[in-house]
């Protein structure tokens, strides 16, 4: 919401309960008609993100990145740079937690028998 000079005021909001169950069993967030509610507020920042952070990604030319922008990596989760790793949400878009966390498990072991590989002084 803003005022005459296009300034924040407000930020409408609407109460929500779950709905029922989908055919998966999930049930969905339902707004609740006529809750509708106004938080004064004269700043919203908003943080949520479906995407991962760009910074690393537009800045780094060598890094080989497929078409919707995330990192490319092997099964290992090797990057197109020789002993540079990556996974989670870089790699695979929004995902999930578990998700991220079987890349980090799956890329220390790879790591781990990177290094073994590598000569010593390189
Ligand atoms: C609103 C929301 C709700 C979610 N709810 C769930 C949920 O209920 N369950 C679930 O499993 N998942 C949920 N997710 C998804 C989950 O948060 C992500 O899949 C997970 O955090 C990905 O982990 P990650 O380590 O790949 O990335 P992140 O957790 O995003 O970690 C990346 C880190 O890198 C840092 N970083 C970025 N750029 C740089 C840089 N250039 N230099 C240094 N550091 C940098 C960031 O600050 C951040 O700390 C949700 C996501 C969002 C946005």
């Amino acid at each position: 919401m803003g005022n005459e000079k296009k300034w924040v005021t407000g930020m409408k909001c609407v109460r929500m309960h779950l709905g029922e169950p989908d055919a998966s069993g999930r049930r969905s967030p339902t707004a609740i008609p006529g809750s509708e509610f106004v938080l004064e507020c004269d700043v919203v920042v908003v943080a949520i993100g479906t995407r991962a952070n760009p910074l690393l990604t537009a800045t780094c030319p060598e890094l080989k990145l497929n078409k919707r922008g995330n990192i490319e990596t092997d099964e290992d989760g090797m990057t197109s740079i020789p002993g540079i790793f990556a996974g989670g949400d870089i790699v695979r878009g929004a995902a999930t937690v578990i998700l991220a966390m079987g890349d980090g498990k799956r890329s220390a072991r790879a790591i781990g028998e990177y290094l073994q590989r590598v000569p010593v002084g390189a």
